[in-house]
């Protein structure tokens, strides 16, 4: 399997890490060019969501990964990753991201400062005991349409599902624990052959 990581700003290199040891190959989108090369998935990391839409717009990458989401691409979107991928913003700016999953976020929803902490907790689908590391994260508000609610802390919505689709709030690739890109990659499987 080739995966695609954005690799724009934010913690890219550790889902490297991660994919590599579940065995797949990866490559980094730093421009347009990069784009063009054949992928199985994506993964959008968590950073600074507005400096990663600016650069998104900048470098023409929005449209083609938006209509390559709508396509089927297997996308996986990790804290700033997944206000991207969110159709409501609340706190932020809805419309400068892909705006393809039925969300609705709340951004630096625990503040900016004093708004990180880990925890473990359950993911549907996924398993009990999965380490979750928030780093100003946000929290999901609510779902609709076709996404589904896969994980939840202290009453908040903290990861979801929509088809090819896969957000948390929170950061699996800084923990050693792989389930989560192991359930990401089950995904990618089940939507090989995606219209490219
Ligand atoms: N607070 C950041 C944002 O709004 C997200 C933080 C993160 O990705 N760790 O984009």
């Amino acid at each position: 399997m080739r995966i695609a990581v954005l690799a724009l700003q934010g913690a890219f290199i550790e889902h490297e890490r991660m994919l590599r040891e579940l065995g797949c190959e990866t490559f980094e989108i730093r421009k347009l060019a990069d784009w063009n090369q054949s992928k199985d998935g994506l993964i959008i990391p968590g950073g600074e969501s507005t400096t990663q839409a600016k650069l998104l717009h900048e470098l023409g990458l929005l449209k083609p990964i938006k209509d390559s989401i709508c396509n089927g691409l297997p996308v996986m979107g990790t804290c700033a990753g997944l206000i991207l991928l969110a159709e409501h913003v609340e706190n932020g700016d809805s419309s400068i991201g892909f705006s393809t999953m039925s969300i609705d976020v709340c951004r630096n929803a625990y503040g900016r400062q004093l708004g990180s902490f880990y925890v473990k907790g359950m993911m549907k689908e996924v398993g009990d005991g999965i380490p979750m590391t928030f780093i100003r994260a946000p929290y999901i508000k609510s779902v609709y349409g076709n996404a589904c609610v896969l994980a939840e802390c202290g009453g908040h919505i903290v990861a979801a599902r929509q088809d090819n689709q896969l957000v948390t709030s929170f950061h699996p690739e800084l923990t050693d624990d792989t389930r989560v890109h192991g359930y990401f990659l089950d995904i990618v499987r089940k939507y090989a052959g995606w219209c490219q």
